[in-house]
């Protein structure tokens, strides 16, 4: 009789406990790709390639180094933006944040906030910590400033984002370049397909991009298109949903509040 109360009891825990998992886990992977610093290559290159895909991404840009050499400019960040990317704020002067004061850092994001609204860029929601390092002080500000997200880009943590453990503040990234584990479309694969395994949120962060790139913070172009290409056809099977951060932010907080 107890034995069988208890086997009861065993049953109802862990089907209470599967629903629990289920409801925090979404009902596909979500590929954010978004494209650093604002440099020249991501209009010659990052944006005809993902827009040829039909993949929309987030621009993080600097705003002191628009329209200066190698840089992209406001007219070509409002074309861009206008065909549906998104814009996200990456500081005004890609400062160090390590050991600043809250006013420094502060004053750095809105500098840059008041610049995106200067262009009539009025969305401008999510933050790229400068050199990927997350900063409880730049926390504090985003959200003193109304900004949305916080992306780091390193991956010694977590490669993939989850519902349960989402922390809008630190979006977990693979950096997309040379000599990393990530540094060509064969080694990215893996964790494209892990993330259609298991319903990941998958950030995969971008520097220059241009034909047969050789630097460290550089991809071939070659590489980014193999990517979407396969990114494209795992969307048309239903597979993953690739985003802007916005909206892969947005998709992990609604499973992450499921009851
Ligand atoms: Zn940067």
């Amino acid at each position: 009789m107890w034995k069988k109360i208890l086997l009861c009891l065993v049953f109802l825990a862990s089907l209470f406990l599967a629903i629990q998992v289920q409801s925090a886990q979404m009902d596909k992977s979500v590929v954010m790709i978004s494209s650093d610093d604002g440099d020249w290559t991501l209009y010659a290159h990052v944006y005809p390639i993902l827009r040829k895909y039909g993949l929309p991404f987030t621009a993080y840009v600097i705003t002191s180094r628009v329209g200066t050499a190698g840089y992209t400019t406001w007219p070509q960040i409002w074309e861009m933006h206008w065909n549906g990317e998104e814009i996200g704020n990456h500081s005004d002067k890609h400062l160090d944040y390590t050991g600043k004061n809250y006013t420094t850092i502060y004053n750095d994001i809105n500098n840059a906030k008041i610049k995106f609204v200067n262009q009539g860029l009025i969305n401008v929601t999510s933050f790229a910590y400068p050199f990927g390092v997350k900063n409880s002080n730049a926390v504090k500000a985003l959200k003193a400033l109304g900004l949305t997200s916080g992306r780091g880009a390193w991956d010694e943590n977590d490669q993939f984002n989850y519902p349960a453990t989402f922390d809008q503040w630190w979006i977990e990234s693979l950096s997309f370049r040379n000599f990393t584990k990530t540094g060509s479309f064969t080694q990215l694969k893996p964790y494209i397909d892990e993330a259609v395994a298991t319903n990941a949120g998958l950030s995969i962060v971008l520097h220059l991009v241009y034909p047969g790139a050789v630097g460290a913070y550089e991809l071939d172009s070659a590489e980014l298109e193999k990517t979407a290409a396969y990114l494209s056809q795992l969307e048309a099977a239903g597979l993953i949903e690739v985003v802007t951060v916005t909206r892969g932010v947005t998709k992990q907080l609604h499973y992450k509040i499921l009851p």
